[in-house]
């Protein structure tokens, strides 16, 4: 198949002026061809959002609410498609792009029930002082690889439910799904309201730059976050910027080590490690470090890797071929550092397929366990003394996520917030929900998605000082 797909610029669907095509990372074939946006493309899907933001921006809650629920149901009605397309360019096994499509409903049913209102802050016979959320226009949504439609609903969804339009740019690699939700929402979208262009950093950059974009959101890597960064300060942007993460996970002595180690190993793995927060770096206490270390291996040691459409395939390849190679070189580093006790050598078949890597006997101090791989290596560190672990962990300059795994909550609670990171999650890792901020510290990214203070983020805040004497 090697249909070219659409972009959606204000309302209608159009072709792409050159064409790159889309790899499938499990077999490295042709999955399609993606069209790559022109300046002018960019600047027509600027140009129709900021058309659509003047007639959006007066639409009530319920108008929005129902374009929100229309998108879903989009998404519903057409899952199997969207959930294959998204295994073929992404390399996931089926049942966790079907997830990734019901992450996304999820997001989208949660933010069409939000609303901005008017707070009243003060009323009295003299004075009324209101406090109004208004939108900030158009803003550009850019998207990286990993999990491409659920992160552009996370920024589509509350863009429009606080009355903004949006451009979103997938990333160069898995373009496909985004841009065949955009083929089946253009009918139940108002005209303008999404727009989704294509390529690669040179789109990226004309949106950041442009002057009608109000506000970027982009979710990827903390060294492109600096950069848009950066180029968002001539026009005064606002940014959310959702980055790298490193997060660690602490396992107190206490912890049960084999009712822990599958969900420790489910978390670390998840996606083959393309999470921006899943555990990268495992920490164990000297009791049960053999334990953990033994049943992390089997269980790596026994999982399957194959085309995410075969049905017996627990874990796909590495997205992209320089990804591969980049998580390559960091178990290459490993052999050095550590002991690699599964996985540790690429597989002999086409497409970009690492085995579930992990390493013990390796420290602080080492690139594997310092940087953030993106992949499925996971190095597994021996500790003795918390007070000590957690000033370690915290030298990260990630701040991103961190969990905390023991019998006593009350124990684990308390070094919980002692981790400088956005969240950190007692006997559970990533756990994901549209009404709970997912905020983020240090290189990790500034401001958050999620929640009411991810909402909020895309409005500015405006007061109505009235005189009423
Ligand atoms: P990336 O930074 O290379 O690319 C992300 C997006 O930015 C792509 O669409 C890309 O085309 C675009 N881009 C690249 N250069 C640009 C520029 N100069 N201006 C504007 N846009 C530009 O990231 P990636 O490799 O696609 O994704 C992996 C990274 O994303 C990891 O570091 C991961 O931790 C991070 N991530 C973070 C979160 C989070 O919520 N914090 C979620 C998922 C992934």
């Amino acid at each position: 198949m090697n249909t070219p797909y659409s972009m959606l610029i204000n309302g209608r669907l159009v072709a792409g002026k050159r064409l790159e095509p889309v790899i499938n990372p499990s077999d490295e074939s042709v999955v399609a061809q993606s069209p790559l946006a022109d300046a002018a493309q960019v600047d027509a899907a600027v140009e129709g959002a900021a058309t659509a933001f003047k007639r959006w921006r007066k639409t009530t809650q319920p108008e929005r609410r129902a374009v929100l629920l229309a998108i879903s149901k989009v998404i519903a009605d057409n899952s199997d498609e969207l959930s294959t397309l998204l295994v073929k360019e992404q390399g996931r096994p089926l049942p966790l792009a079907q997830f990734e499509m019901q992450l996304a409903m999820q997001f989208l049913a949660w933010y069409a029930e939000q609303s901005v209102d008017v707070e009243v802050q003060i009323d009295e016979p003299a004075r009324r002082v209101e406090i109004h959320h208004t939108p900030l226009g158009v803003v550009a949504g850019i998207v990286p690889w990993n999990a491409p439609i659920h992160l552009a609903i996370a920024k589509i969804a509350p863009a429009l439910m606080t009355g903004n339009t949006i451009v979103i740019k997938p990333a160069p690699t898995t373009p496909l799904t985004t841009l065949r939700l955009g083929e089946l929402i253009a009918d139940v979208v108002p005209a303008g309201v999404v727009n989704i262009v294509t390529g690669g950093s040179d789109v990226g950059a004309r949106l950041t730059t442009h002057p009608q974009i109000a506000k970027v959101s982009f979710t990827g890597s903390t060294a492109t976050g600096k950069l848009i960064m950066a180029s968002a300060a001539d026009t005064l942007k606002r940014i959310t910027l959702e980055l790298g993460g490193n997060d660690a996970a602490i396992v107190l002595p206490d912890a049960d080590p084999a009712a822990i180690a599958p969900m420790l190993f489910g978390m670390s793995f998840f996606n083959s490690g393309q999470v921006c927060a899943v555990i990268k770096r495992l920490y164990v206490h000297a009791d049960l470090y053999d334990a953990v270390c033994e049943q992390m291996a089997a269980m790596a040691n026994g999982a399957v890797l194959g085309d995410g459409l075969d049905a017996s395939s627990q874990f796909g390849p590495v997205q992209n071929r320089a990804q591969y190679e980049k998580v390559l070189g960091y178990i290459d580093g490993a052999r050095r550092d550590g002991r690699i006790i599964a996985g540790g050598q690429a597989l002999r078949r086409p497409g970009y397929f690492v085995p579930l890597t992990v390493v013990r006997d390796i420290a602080d101090g080492t690139a594997l366990v310092d940087e953030e791989p993106f992949g499925p290596v996971l190095p597994i560190i021996k500790y003795r003394d918390i007070d000590e672990l957690i000033e370690r962990v915290n030298r990260s300059p990630y701040g991103l996520g961190a969990s905390v795994w023991s019998r006593d909550v009350a124990a684990a609670s308390r070094v919980a917030s002692q981790i400088d990171s956005g969240t950190v999650w007692v006997n559970q890792h990533c756990a994901l929900d549209p009404a709970v901020p997912f905020p983020t510290m240090k290189n990790s990214g500034i401001g958050c998605e999620s929640g009411r203070s991810g909402l909020l983020e895309y409005t500015a805040l405006k007061v109505v000082n009235i005189n009423k004497a």
